[in-house]
């Protein structure tokens, strides 16, 4: 059975400036045994060129800008599929311009069809320059619905979600959020991921840190999904998602003998999975919203 994976980066690959440990290996499993992949991120502020890069520098070699997905290229992806002579005003960095530009979207600030928001620093000026378009007429994009996101351990960022937020609140439209957890954005890299592997994909696998996002999404989209315990996400937590992961890992390295002999690991029957708190329900089961114990990433569609 030929099996192809959709892997997050932050937190499952690194967290702030260092890999996790096991994640060399495990992207050289799957190169060594051919098995497509592809890593999917709702950060639209680099390039997949700028990705490549970036993992190379913490010791990830032999990756090309075709392994990266990013919210920034679903986004693009998303225009040029619904309305590709459509104009655009952006607030965002070279990861959402240069998507928008490879498929030739024009920038318009005087009465664009879109404004587009992604991640990255902005200006009130240019809040109010989006505001003013929005009141226009122009319909309201963010690149995910992150509303923070990690810079390091003790610190963060706002994200694309609270940019989206506050536009939201000055015009009283609301926003449509493509990355993950969108359908979309599952749709077209499972796409992707089967144009990499040049056959067709029995399975698709998303494996990733965070339930708001990444487990959410692959369950919506009818994948399985793995979550790595090497990021955001505590064990005893998992129980209070009403949607849950197809398996929990304690890091990406657990996968890698798997992955080179094709036989399940029997790492993932550890103790530490079959305690009483493993897969434990929580009591609260109408929506996400409930279970944040503190501000995270929020789905667009709870709110
Ligand atoms: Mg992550």
């Amino acid at each position: 059975m030929k099996t192809g994976y959709l892997i997050d980066m932050d937190g499952v690959i690194y967290r702030e400036n260092h890999l996790i440990p096991g994640a060399v290996e495990f992207v050289q499993a799957l190169s060594d045994t051919g098995t497509p992949f592809l890593f999917l991120t709702n950060n639209s502020a680099p390039t997949p060129e700028d990705l490549a890069v970036r993992l190379k520098h913490l010791g990830i070699h032999g990756l090309s800008a075709r392994h990266f997905y990013t919210s920034a290229l679903n986004t693009a992806d998303f225009l040029s599929e619904t309305d590709p002579s459509c104009t655009v005003f952006v607030i965002g960095e070279g990861g959402i311009l240069t998507a928008l530009h490879e498929r030739k979207i024009a920038n318009y600030a005087i009465r664009p069809g879109y404004v587009v928001v992604g991640e990255g620093a902005t200006t009130m000026e240019k809040l109010t320059k989006a505001h003013e378009c929005l009141e226009r007429g122009a319909r309201l994009l963010a690149t995910n619905p992150d509303n923070w996101c990690p810079v390091s351990s003790e610190q963060t960022r706002p994200g694309a979600g609270a940019t989206a937020a506050f536009l939201e609140a000055s015009t009283g439209r609301r926003a449509y959020f493509l990355g993950k957890p969108n359908g979309y954005m599952f749709h077209r890299a499972r796409r992707k991921l089967a144009e990499l592997a040049l056959i067709a994909l029995e399975e698709v696998i998303m494996i990733g840190d965070t339930m708001e996002t990444d487990i959410r999404g692959a369950f919506e989209a009818g994948m399985q999904s793995y979550l790595v315990l090497s990021g955001s996400t505590q064990l005893e937590s998992i129980g209070d998602y009403v949607y849950q992961p197809t398996r929990v890992l304690q890091s990406i390295a657990d996968l890698t003998e798997e992955v080179k002999t094709g036989k399940i690991s029997d790492r993932l029957d550890s103790p530490v999975f079959t305690g009483s708190q493993a897969g434990k329900l929580g009591h609260r089961h109408q929506t996400d919203i409930f279970t944040f114990h503190k501000p995270r990433p929020r789905p667009a569609m709870t709110k």
